[in-house]
């Protein structure tokens, strides 16, 4: 176990199951000694959240639905009970309807585009607005984008248009949250199998892509985007911020 983290408190939201991202980087941060407290979306995860996060020794947990101001309120409160001092954030959070995954991005439905902007965009505007007063003693914020943000991807559809909000955000909240010295960028994963990526239509042949593709030959392991992000929460990453870094084998470098 190292020490980078000893000291520090840190948010996890988006632990579904052990599979989810959120948890795999729950583990790389709670390995260099970080304090964490992890949110759930609703009693339907609630159990499986609450079994994976007392395998950590002195976690919290607590309820949280990201489409809820007064959700994200009471969460502030409870954290600055709890811990007193914020260092971490953690967002690991979307949502699109399954018809807005598939087929034409032209049939995206109004509601489908705005519950898709509302959980997977402006959800971490909200979190940050109502956790950063709390890191009097400067902060890391990260979330979790994808390539389709940048690029037409197949089936990725209104998320592409949701992740491209939500690494807009990441620029401007960084520039606006810098001054404290809260730092804010994303993590642009390589695909992963989880529960939202079986939302995605033909997700396995995107998979077989990458293996063949990629500089690395091979698909992305949750892993090694926990350690990304346990770098950018660290003071290792000191010096930067509102930035994308892809952690995808080096997939989106390759042309045709
Ligand atoms: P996941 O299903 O394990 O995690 C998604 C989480 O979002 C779940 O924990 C769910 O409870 C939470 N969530 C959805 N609506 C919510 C709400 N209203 N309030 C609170 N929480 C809510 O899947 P994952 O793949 O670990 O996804 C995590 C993040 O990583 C997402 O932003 C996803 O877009 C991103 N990502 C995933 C991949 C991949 O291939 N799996 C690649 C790049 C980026």
């Amino acid at each position: 176990m190292g020490e980078l983290l000893t000291g520090k408190n840190i948010v996890v939201m988006g632990v579904a199951n052990d599979r989810s991202i959120a948890w795999a980087i729950a583990k790389s941060l709670s390995e260099q000694g970080a304090r964490l407290a992890f949110t759930y979306e609703s009693e339907r995860v609630e159990g499986r959240v609450r079994k994976l996060a007392e395998t950590i020794p002195g976690s919290v947990i607590l309820p949280c639905n990201v489409t809820v101001d007064e959700d994200i309120d009471k969460l502030a409160e409870e954290l600055k009970e709890n811990f007193g001092v914020l260092h971490g954030i953690v967002h690991s959070i979307a949502f699109a309807k399954g018809e807005d995954l598939e087929g034409r991005f032209a049939a995206t439905s109004r509601s489908g585009f705005a519950l898709a902007h509302d959980i997977s965009a402006y959800s971490l505007v909200a979190v940050a607005q109502r956790l950063h007063p709390l890191m009097t003693e400067g902060g890391s914020i990260i979330t979790m984008t994808y390539m389709g943000s940048e690029r037409v991807m197949r089936n990725y559809n209104v998320m592409g248009v949701a992740k491209a909000a939500l690494e807009a955000s990441v620029r401007y909240l960084a520039s606006d949250l810098g001054p404290d010295n809260i730092r804010v960028n994303a993590i642009s994963a390589g695909p992963i199998r989880t529960l939202a990526a079986k939302g995605i239509s033909d997700f396995n042949s995107i998979l077989r892509v990458v293996e063949e593709k990629a500089p690395l030959r091979r698909g992305t392991d949750a892993a090694e985007v926990g350690d990304t992000a346990m770098f950018l929460i660290s003071q290792l990453s000191r010096g930067i911020t509102g930035e994308v870094i892809y952690v995808d084998g080096g997939y989106h470098i390759i042309g045709g």
